[in-house]
C-alpha cells in the first residue's frame, strides 16, 4: 500500500527539518525521509563539531593571552579523546532533540535511503510514499579528487571521527573549510601545511580578509604552500607523502585532509524517474521560489548551488513551506546580503560586496571605502598583538553601506547586528549617528573616518 502525504521531504538535514516543521505548523501532513542521523551535515559533520573544536582552540589561545595578564600557565595538554567523547554526546543529544521536535509537530520520520519511482512517489526499503508536493533536500558531500592514492586522504567527515590528534597534516584546499580545519589543528598543536592550487586562500572574499588571514596563519606557524597541483598520495611504512605534478613532494605526513569542495547528493535519487535533470556538477536548478522544472517538485539547500550555509537552507525551506501551506503566495528567500563567518583563528565576518565587486558593479568613482586596523584591548599586554582589520564599502553620494568585512577577535559575534542594519539599507551616516559602545572593538565600525 502507498501512504499519501501533503508533503514529502527527502533529506533530514538543516533544510529538510526546517521545511517539515514549518509545513506541519501550517497544518500539512508531512513525512521526512532520512538515511542517516537527523540534522544532516551541519549537526553531525559540519558547523556543530567544527565550532566545538573552534571553541577548544580559542580557549587555548585565551590561556596564552591570560599569561600576559598575570595568570600562571593555565592549561595542560588538549585531551583529544575526551573532547571527542563530549562532542559525540552533545551531538547525540541534538539528534534526539530533532526527533522529539518533529514528533511534537506530528511529522512522520521514515528512516532509509529514498529514491523517486515517479514524480509523486518515493520508495524507501520497499515502502512507497506519495505526496502532492516533494522537496529534495539531500545536501552535499565532500569531493575527493581522482588522483592515485586519493583514498589515503581523509575528508572533513572523516576528520570529525579521528580518535587522536594528527601529528603532521597537509590540508589540501583554500576555501573556508580548508582554512578552518588548518587553523584549528594548528592551534591544538599539529604541524600543518595548507596546500593551495591557486595563489590565494579564500579567493572570493575581500582582499583585506585574504591578506589578513594569510599573515595570521603564517604567524601561527602554518606552512602555506600556494600553486601546488597535487598529483597523488604515496604511502610507505604508515607515512604519507603528497606528490605534486612538478615532481616535488611533501613528505613525512600522518594525515592528508581533502578540503577541495563539495558535490550535491543528487546522483542516487532516481531523479530521472521524477523528470529532473541535474546539471553536470550535480546541482538542481531552481527558480527564486525553489521550484524545479517539474511542477510539485522543489529543491532547497546545498544541492541548489547557492550559498552553502545552514541558515540559507533553513530560510529557503521555511519560506517554501509558508508559500505552499501558509497562504503566503509571494514568500521566498532573498539571496542577497547573506552574512557569513569563517571560523579561522582569528575569525572573519563578511557581508555584502567585496571592494572589487562594488567597483565592478557600481563603477570605481561611486565607491568609497573606509578602513581601520588596530590591536584590540585584550592584546594590550602582548608583545606581538593579534590585530583586527575592518572595512566598510559604501556607494553613492548617500554612502549606502554595501559591504562590511572584519578579521579579528570577535568578528564572528560582531557581524550579526551590523548585517541587520545593512539589510535595512544603512548609510555611513547612520553608523556615524549611532553611539559607540566603549571600550569595544565593534565601536570602530561606527567611528571610522
Ligand atoms: C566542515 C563543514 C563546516 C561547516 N560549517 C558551517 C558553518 O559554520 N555555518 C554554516 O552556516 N554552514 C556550515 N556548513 C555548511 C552546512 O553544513 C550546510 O550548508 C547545510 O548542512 C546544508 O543543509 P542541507 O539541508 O542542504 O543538507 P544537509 O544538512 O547535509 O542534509 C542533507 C541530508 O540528506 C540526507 N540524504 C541524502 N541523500 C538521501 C537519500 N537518498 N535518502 C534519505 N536521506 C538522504 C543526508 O543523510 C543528510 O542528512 C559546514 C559544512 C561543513 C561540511
Amino acid at each position: 500500500m502507498t501512504e499519501h502525504y501533503d508533503l514529502l521531504i527527502l533529506g533530514g538535514g538543516s533544510g529538510g527539518i526546517a521545511t517539515a516543521n514549518r509545513a506541519a505548523a501550517h497544518g500539512a501532513r508531512c513525512a521526512l525521509i532520512e538515511k542517516g542521523p537527523l540534522g544532516g551535515a551541519c549537526v553531525n559533520v559540519g558547523c556543530v563539531p567544527k565550532k566545538l573544536f573552534w571553541n577548544a582552540a580559542h580557549m587555548h589561545q585565551c590561556a596564552q593571552t591570560a599569561r600576559d595578564y598575570g595568570f600562571a600557565p593555565l592549561l595542560g595538554d588538549f585531551d583529544w579523546a575526551a573532547h571527542k567523547r563530549a562532542r559525540d554526546t552533545y551531538i547525540a543529544r541534538l539528534n534526539s532533540r530533532y526527533h522529539a521536535g518533529l514528533a511534537d509537530n506530528g511529522v512522520t520520520v521514515i528512516a532509509g535511503h529514498g529514491r523517486f519511482v515517479d514524480p509523486r512517489t518515493i520508495e524507501v526499503d520497499g515502502g512507497r510514499y506519495q505526496a502532492d508536493h516533494i522537496v529534495v533536500a539531500t545536501g552535499s558531500r565532500p569531493l575527493v579528487p581522482e588522483v592515485p592514492g586519493a583514498a589515503w586522504g581523509l575528508t572533513s567527515d572523516d576528520f570529525f571521527a579521528l580518535a587522536a590528534r594528527p601529528r603532521k597534516v597537509a590540508v589540501v584546499g583554500a576555501g573556508y573549510i580548508a582554512v578552518e580545519l588548518a587553523s584549528l589543528l594548528r592551534a591544538l598543536g599539529s604541524e600543518v601545511s595548507l596546500v593551495m592550487r591557486g595563489v590565494h586562500l579564500l579567493a572570493t572574499f575581500d582582499p583585506m580578509l585574504r591578506e589578513g588571514l594569510t599573515d595570521a596563519l603564517t604567524t601561527a606557524g602554518i606552512n602555506l604552500l600556494p600553486q601546488r597541483h597535487v598529483a597523488g598520495i604515496d604511502k610507505a611504512d604508515d607515512t604519507l607523502s603528497l606528490r605534486y605534478k612538478d615532481g616535488e613532494t611533501l613528505c613525512g605526513l600522518d594525515t592528508v585532509l581533502w578540503a577541495v569542495g563539495r558535490i550535491p547528493n543528487t546522483d542516487a535519487l532516481g531523479l530521472d524517474k521524477a523528470g529532473i535533470t541535474p546539471a553536470d556538477n550535480g546541482i538542481i536548478a531552481t527558480d527564486p521560489f525553489q521550484n524545479t522544472a517539474v511542477p510539485g517538485l522543489y529543491a532547497i539547500g546545498d544541492l541548489t548551488g547557492r550559498a552553502a550555509l545552514t541558515p540559507v537552507a533553513i530560510a529557503a525551506g521555511r519560506r517554501l513551506a509558508d508559500r505552499l501551506f501558509g497562504g503566503q503566495p509571494d514568500r521566498r528567500l532573498d539571496y542577497d546580503l547573506i552574512p557569513t563567518v569563517v571560523f579561522s583563528h582569528p575569525p572573519i565576518g563578511s557581508v555584502g560586496l567585496t571592494e572589487p565587486e562594488a567597483r565592478d558593479r557600481h563603477g570605481p568613482d561611486a565607491v568609497k571605502v573606509y578602513r581601520t586596523r588596530f590591536a584590540p584591548m585584550t592584546q594590550a599586554f602582548s608583545k606581538e598583538p593579534h590585530r583586527t582589520a575592518m572595512k566598510l564599502v559604501t556607494v553613492g553620494r548617500e554612502e549606502r553601506v554595501v559591504g562590511l568585512h572584519i578579521i579579528g577577535e570577535a568578528a564572528d559575534e560582531m557581524l550579526q547586528g551590523f548585517a541587520v542594519a545593512i539589510k535595512m539599507g544603512a548609510t555611513k551616516k547612520d553608523l556615524d549617528d549611532t553611539l559607540a559602545i566603549h571600550p569595544t572593538s565593534a565601536e570602530e565600525l561606527v567611528t571610522m573616518r
